[in-house]
């Protein structure tokens, strides 16, 4: 029921991080798993670290037309694509009031257009074999609000909506589309965040029911599931994986 031999997944920002641990877990339940991000040190030390049937492909999530290459490239070198995880994603932190144009657009065109761009991308191929699964990344942010984060809130609210809407429309053809909603995960991400934002550590630790921070590790169990036959009469849901974050107050 776990079992993923067999198939194809692009992870986008698979190279690091969250999106890592997912691509971890997909190879390790059999997946071929295309390691989609931009810079291409860290996906060649990913795709040797994933083993022989890894690929690395160079994308830029925001671009319409990297976007469509990465597809073009992976139905060439694999044949098929099974399973999308919408993972890359950026933040910038600022209240409102001080965010430009240019700096909201970035981050909702990371985070929340490029869910789209890949999605739709995507789908012809999952049409044509019958079945896929889509998996897209949230945050607390897609349930809470943040004053130093509304781009990234906004966007992760919208991932949520998004899912949503794909799992409606695709159900017919046998496509399941969720989302993942982390905690506190230590990654890079966050790293920079504790730098930056005063007392995130305590908070997290005493926020947090299980006491600590998530690990990429935490992710590979959800990702299989999301990917398998497991999942396949759960779609449009949004999944928290935080340790108890969010239901206490
Ligand atoms: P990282 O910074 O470690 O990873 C982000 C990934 O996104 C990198 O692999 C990066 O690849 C990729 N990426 C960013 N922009 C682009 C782009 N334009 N095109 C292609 N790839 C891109 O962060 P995390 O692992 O923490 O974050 C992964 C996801 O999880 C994000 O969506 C984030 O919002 C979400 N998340 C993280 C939480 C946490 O606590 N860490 C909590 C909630 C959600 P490259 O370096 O090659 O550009």
């Amino acid at each position: 029921m776990f079992s993923l031999e067999g198939k194809v997944a692009i992870v986008t920002g698979g190279n690091g991080g969250i999106g890592l641990g997912m691509a971890r877990g997909l190879a390790g339940a059999g997946a071929r798993v295309v390691v989609a991000g931009r810079n291409r040190e860290k996906s060649a030390a990913a795709r040797k670290e994933l083993g022989a049937g890894a690929l690395a492909i160079a994308v830029d999530v925001t671009d319409e037309a990297s976007v469509a290459a990465l597809l073009r490239q992976t139905i060439e070198q694999c044949g098929r694509l099974d399973i999308l995880v919408n993972n890359a994603g950026m933040n910038i932190r600022k209240p409102p009031h001080e965010v430009s144009l240019a700096e909201w657009r970035q981050v909702i065109d990371t985070n929340l257009t490029s869910a789209y761009l890949c999605s739709h991308a995507a789908y012809p191929e999952m049409k044509k074999a019958g079945a896929g699964k889509i998996v897209n990344i949230g945050s607390m942010l897609s349930i809470f609000g943040a004053g130093f984060a509304p781009a990234y809130a906004a966007s992760k609210g919208g991932i949520v909506q998004f899912t949503k809407a794909c799992a409606s429309a695709w159900a017919k053809d046998n496509i399941q589309v969720n989302a993942i909603l982390p905690g506190w995960i230590d990654t890079d991400l966050t790293r920079r965040a504790r730098e930056e934002v005063a007392g995130l550590h305590e908070n997290v630790l005493r926020r947090t029911p299980a006491g600590r921070w998530g690990t990429t590790d935490d992710f590979h169990g959800i990702a299989v599931f999301l990917a398998s036959a497991a999942s396949d009469f759960i779609t449009g849901a949004a999944i928290t994986v935080d340790g108890g974050y969010s239901i206490q107050a």
